[in-house]
């Protein structure tokens, strides 16, 4: 079968390998789609060569179950799954506990196995998933549905870990309307009653909000916090989720959230947050609650499903043959893509 692997700092490769078969407590899934996430940009220009064997990447995989493993037989070969994007252990403390985003396999500042990063990932013709880490799609389509696994379900994290702020009459923010930030702004619309204000550089990328249910837009630029501040009484947002994660990104994140209010990191773009515990140097208001956040949990994922099932989620996408995975990879690091680039076997 064919597999994008990065082959060296900056260097994708389709290659050729075995088809792998599935052992104990695992499936083969023939992929239907692989979503590419902004964070294999950040993987691919890595300083260093990734450690141990060459990885395929693909963390947002959607597809079919192909093979099982010898002692898997409650699940249907043919039937349309969703490949989780953290592979927990579902035994440690976070996991037992709900925190399964931050199984404890990922040690402290590391993240648990993850396809793609680590585990060979979706950009092959075929897929190896703990039985326990597929879910049924029911109706949703595969070709399409693999960026629901990351860019909806990290999202959909960072928003119901805030939903205490999103109330009828709140107004949320949201920074970056890439592959996550379309999704932020559908769940948002979905299920809040927040009114959602959508920053991004590009205007398409405003357009793009606006079809998805942001009720305002505003371009992010020197007068960003300034506009958004006027749409608040010149208090705050009481929601920003930041998907970009750049320093003006993060600066206007923390510019802009109200007192009291909910920040919610996830872009991974290299912003610092300039904490000041003194409340005359603070660059925040007092009781901001802030929140590194890193995917999602199982049972987030099945909310994403389920909104996704309903059709108040959708992927906006453009399809590439798995063969020219490297436009997909320019056009996304040039900003070209609208929503998310998939790659399909
Ligand atoms: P993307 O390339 O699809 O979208 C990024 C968007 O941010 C684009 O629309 C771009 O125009 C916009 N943007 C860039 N600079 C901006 C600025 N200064 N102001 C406003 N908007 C700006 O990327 P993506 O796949 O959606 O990923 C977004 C980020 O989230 C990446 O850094 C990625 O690595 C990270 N990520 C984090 C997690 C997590 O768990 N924390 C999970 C997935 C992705
Ligand atoms: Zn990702």
């Amino acid at each position: 079968m064919r597999a994008v692997k990065l082959t060296a700092p900056g260097t994708l490769e389709l290659v050729d390998v075995p088809t792998p078969e599935p052992g104990p407590g695992e499936v083969r899934v023939k992929v239907a789609s692989a979503g590419l996430c902004h964070s294999d940009i950040h993987v691919l220009h890595l300083p260093t060569p990734w450690p141990g064997p060459d990885p395929t990447l693909g963390h947002e995989g959607a597809g079919w179950v192909d093979a099982l493993g010898p002692d898997v037989s409650d699940i249907e070969t043919g039937s349309p799954v969703l490949i989780n994007l953290i592979w927990s252990c579902g035994r440690c403390r976070p996991c037992v506990t709900g925190h399964d985003n931050a199984c404890i396999t990922g040690g402290r500042y590391r993240y648990p196995p993850t396809p793609g990063l680590g585990p060979d990932g979706a950009m092959a013709d075929y897929i190896i998933v703990p039985a326990r880490h597929v879910l049924p799609l029911g109706d949703v389509d595969p070709v399409g549905a693999g960026p629901l696994a990351d860019a909806a379900l990290t999202p959909m994290r960072a928003i119901n870990s805030a939903r205490e702020w999103l109330t009828p009459g709140a107004t949320a923010v949201v920074i970056g309307v890439g592959g996550l930030g379309h999704m932020a702004v559908q769940i948002l619309a979905a299920s809040t009653g927040a009114r959602i204000i959508a920053v991004d550089t590009a205007d398409d990328k405003l357009d793009l909000a606006r079809r998805h249910g942001a009720h305002e837009t505003v371009k992010s630029d020197g007068d960003a916090a300034a506009a958004i501040l006027a749409e608040s009484d010149g208090y705050g947002a009481d929601a920003v989720f930041d998907f970009a994660g750049v320093q003006p990104t993060v600066d206007l994140a923390a510019g802009v959230v109200a007192p009291e209010g909910a920040l919610r990191l996830v872009g991974l773009g290299g912003g610092l947050l300039n904490y000041g515990a003194n409340a005359d140097t603070a660059a925040l208001p007092w009781g901001v609650d802030i929140r590194k956040s890193y995917g999602g949990t199982r049972a987030d994922l099945l909310e994403v499903v389920a909104l996704a099932a309903r059709g108040a989620l959708t992927v906006e996408h453009t399809l590439y043959p798995l063969a020219d995975f490297q436009r997909a990879f320019d056009d996304l690091e040039a900003g070209r893509v609208s929503g998310r680039a998939i790659l399909t076997p």
